[in-house]
């Protein structure tokens, strides 16, 4: 068995304590990858002072520098593809042609970056004094804390560390505890592909020791989370003691609208992708299905029959089209969901429990479940459950679908399916989400696109695309004035 380490100022290092803990294949628990060092304060107390000596050198190193080790990761991930996603699949589960497109996301924010190194673009401005000139250039903020989840363990954290580090910034990264073997990966990436030492550091451990260390630290100077809403909540409260700033991508509700002019096959593909894909468990995962009334019975019957289908197994076999659930407790509140549904009154129309049979029995399945006659009080409707529960509404209007879908307290990603392009347009204006896409599932994120979501899925930021270069920067305003002479604004023009 692997003993995984922590890497902290370019030097592979064992918690202080001694301690670690194991990392288990969701899909036999009796597979162990290794063990992390279960870290704590006094670690991540080494991290960061390592991290900020490093800054020092690291934000001299000019922009489009940085971006050629970048475009190193980008190389070396490529050539190791295979290798990552067939770790990925076996510390959390999800399908195999699904971790390689994690890594591959992973590939695009790499080449994405290298390429900002030559723009990273600031303003000049007309000065109002005569002889002066004006400019707002964009400068590093310092020790980035990352935090982030298990259910994309490659692409999410390099969404955060790459623009960072792109930015001039140094790392300090704590991956999600079901997942540090994928994270240690890229990590010994950014070492080989020419990243200093102390510029990128991880540290294994548990979210409210380590994650929270991270956090609390006065020498971090910016925070990038991915996780739940409530310990987002959490985080930002903490952290604004300190004024750092945080980005925040929380939790998701997220529906597909069906209308009743839509390729219903193609909606269908849509809906099974969105609400099954990585097991139900992505931030964007297809939660509820508003269909319109006279789509519905047909409809119905296509998707209930489709989803009896999908294969559940361990993600490494070509034969599987669904994965586990990440551990027990994971799997157990998502049932704890299906009884809520049941209570509530809706109706069981597909699965409805764990998962039995040849080659599930030490891995933690869940039958791919359906529930029909939701109502929109729900709570099944309402809250997140991150598991592969689909909760269907039956809609009569687009008013009453848009209204059914932005009533949660998320916003992170909307579908419609309709070949009308007045409706198509009227649910890009009223839908609340950070993303909607027109005939796509919820899901499907570009690199080079922003992304987030409003409302309680975050705070505003973006990551993605060119804002998150906005998030991991400062804007530094210059006056220059070559007059020889005191030009005193507002007052001597
Ligand atoms: P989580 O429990 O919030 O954990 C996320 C990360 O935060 C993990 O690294 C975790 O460490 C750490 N953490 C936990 N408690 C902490 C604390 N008190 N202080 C600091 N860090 C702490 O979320 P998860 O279960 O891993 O992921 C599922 C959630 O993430 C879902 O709600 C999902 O919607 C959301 N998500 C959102 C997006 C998005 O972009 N909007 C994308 C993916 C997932 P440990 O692993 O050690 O507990
Ligand atoms: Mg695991």
């Amino acid at each position: 068995m692997k003993k995984y380490q922590n890497f902290i100022n370019g030097k592979w290092v064992d918690a202080k304590s001694g301690q670690v803990f194991e990392n288990r294949n969701p899909a036999n628990w009796d597979e162990v990858i290794g063990t992390f060092p279960k870290s704590a304060k006094e670690d991540v107390n080494e991290a960061v002072k390592a991290a900020r000596t490093a800054f020092d050198k690291w934000r001299l190193v000019p922009a489009p520098k940085r971006g050629d080790i970048l475009k190193n990761v980008g190389d070396i991930m490529g050539a190791r593809k295979e290798e990552i996603a067939r770790t990925m699949t076996r510390e959390m589960g999800k399908v195999l042609v699904e971790t390689r497109g994690d890594v591959q996301e992973g590939i695009d924010t790499a080449y994405y970056a290298a390429s900002e190194g030559r723009r990273l673009f600031g303003h000049t401005v007309p000065s109002e004094l005569p002889n002066k000139f004006n400019m707002a250039i964009r400068v590093p903020i310092g020790v980035a804390g990352v935090v982030t989840p298990w259910n994309f363990p490659m692409a999410i954290p390099t969404w955060k560390i790459f623009p960072a580090l792109l930015c001039g910034n140094t790392v300090v990264f704590k991956p999600a505890s079901d997942t540090p073997a994928t994270a240690t990966m890229l990590v010994e990436i950014l070492m080989e592909a020419g990243v200093p030492e102390g510029v990128a550091n991880i540290v294994h451990g548990g979210g409210s020791d380590v994650g929270m260390a991270i956090v609390e630290h006065p020498d971090v100077d910016v925070i990038s989370f991915t996780g739940s809403t409530n310990v987002g909540i959490k985080i930002s409260e903490v952290a604004s003691k300190t004024l750092k700033r945080v980005s925040l991508e929380l939790g998701g509700k997220n529906a597909q609208i069906v209308m009743d002019d839509a390729d219903l096959s193609l909606a269908l593909d849509g809906v099974l992708w969105g609400a099954f894909g990585t097991t139900g468990q992505r931030c964007t995962a297809t939660s509820r299905l508003l269909l319109h009334e006279k789509a519905y019975d047909k409809f119905m019957s296509m998707l209930v029959d489709r989803t009896k289908k999908l294969r559940l197994g361990d993600g490494l076999l070509a034969t599987t089209d669904v994965g586990p659930c990440i551990h027990e407790g994971q799997r157990k509140s998502v049932h704890s969901y299906v009884e809520i549904g049941q209570k509530e009154g809706a109706k069981l129309v597909a699965g409805g429990g764990a998962a039995s049979g040849n080659g599930l029995s030490k891995g933690w399945f869940y039958q791919p479940t359906i529930f029909t006659d939701v109502t929109p009080e729900m709570r099944i409707a309402k809250e997140e459950i991150f598991g592969p529960v689909l909760s269907v509404i039956k809609i009569k209007s687009l008013e009453e679908g848009v209204s059914v879908l932005n009533n949660t307290i998320y916003g992170l990603s909307s579908s419609i399916y309709t070949k009308d392009i007045n409706n198509a347009f009227r649910a890009i204006r009223d839908i609340k989400a950070g993303i909607t896409y027109v005939n796509g599932p919820t899901i499907g994120a570009e690199a080079h696109m922003p992304f987030g979501g409003v409302k309680q899925t975050g705070n505003g930021h973006r990551e993605g695309g060119w804002t998150v270069f906005e998030f991991f920067s400062e804007w530094k305003t210059v006056y220059v004035d070559y007059s020889g002479k005191l030009q005193r604004a507002q007052i001597d023009n």
